[in-house]
């Protein structure tokens, strides 16, 4: 049995686990649900920007509602928005928002992909204020808009750009308070403990301190995470 407080959690990747103190949100395609292994594993399902246009609108939200239903869904997302497209922005902002509805509705925080859309992300958190947590996933901004977004609500995880020497994304992770961060490795090779390494450098902690903070934020915005330990 593996302590929970030392864990390793990535809030978001594409595989599975590869060592057994790793717990992974892994992150799924709406238009993939259900996968063959649902049961083996933990998912966030979502309707992601770049398949709008690519596949049945109602047909993809109605699989985003349906997976809601399944005890290993513990979020939605990838969902957002994504100004570096070819998607109309006003069609993605109804698809996002639609996504929330169901975030809401079901009580299951939200992942969010934003390229080039971060002010707008604040705005839509203005004039909504949904009442499930808001994480922000890979995020790429500079320090700024990491104060911005946090002032705003949002959470914020951080990827392989903060052990890359990413300059920019290095200063925005020391600005993210330790309660409101997540680590990830996303789609990237990189093991998640090397992020957790560069990440306790970078905080000033120690790699248990952060292990702690990290499985705290998530069982307090988590639900469904929370129920399994
Ligand atoms: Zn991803």
């Amino acid at each position: 049995m593996v302590d929970e407080k030392k864990l390793f959690v990535n809030i978001h990747g594409h595989r599975q686990a590869n060592n057994v103190q790793e717990w992974v949100l892994r992150s799924l395609m709406a238009s993939q649900y259900p996968p063959d292994d649902i049961e083996y594993g933990h998912y966030s399902v979502g309707f992601h920007p770049y398949n709008v246009g690519k596949f049945d609108e109602q047909d993809t939200l109605n699989k985003v509602r349906l997976s809601t239903e399944n005890p290993n869904v513990f979020a939605i997302g990838e969902i957002g928005l994504d100004k570096s497209i070819d998607v109309p922005m006003d069609v993605q902002k109804r698809i996002f928002e639609k996504q929330v509805d169901i975030a809401e509705f079901s009580d299951l925080p939200v992942i969010l992909h934003v390229v080039r859309a971060f002010n707008e992300m604040i705005e839509f958190m203005k004039a909504h204020n949904p009442s499930v947590p808001m994480i922000i996933h890979g995020y790429n901004g500079n320090r700024e808009m990491a104060a911005d977004l946090v002032k705003a609500g949002f959470l914020i995880s951080f990827g392989e750009a903060i052990a890359k020497d990413n300059t920019k994304v290095i200063e925005a992770c020391k600005e993210v308070p330790l309660d409101h961060m997540f680590l990830e490795t996303d789609e990237g090779e990189m093991d998640i403990r090397e992020v957790y390494f560069t990440a306790a450098e970078l905080k000033e902690v120690s790699l248990d301190q952060l292990r702690v903070q990290i499985v705290e934020n998530v069982k307090n915005h988590m639900p469904k995470f929370a129920g399994i330990f």
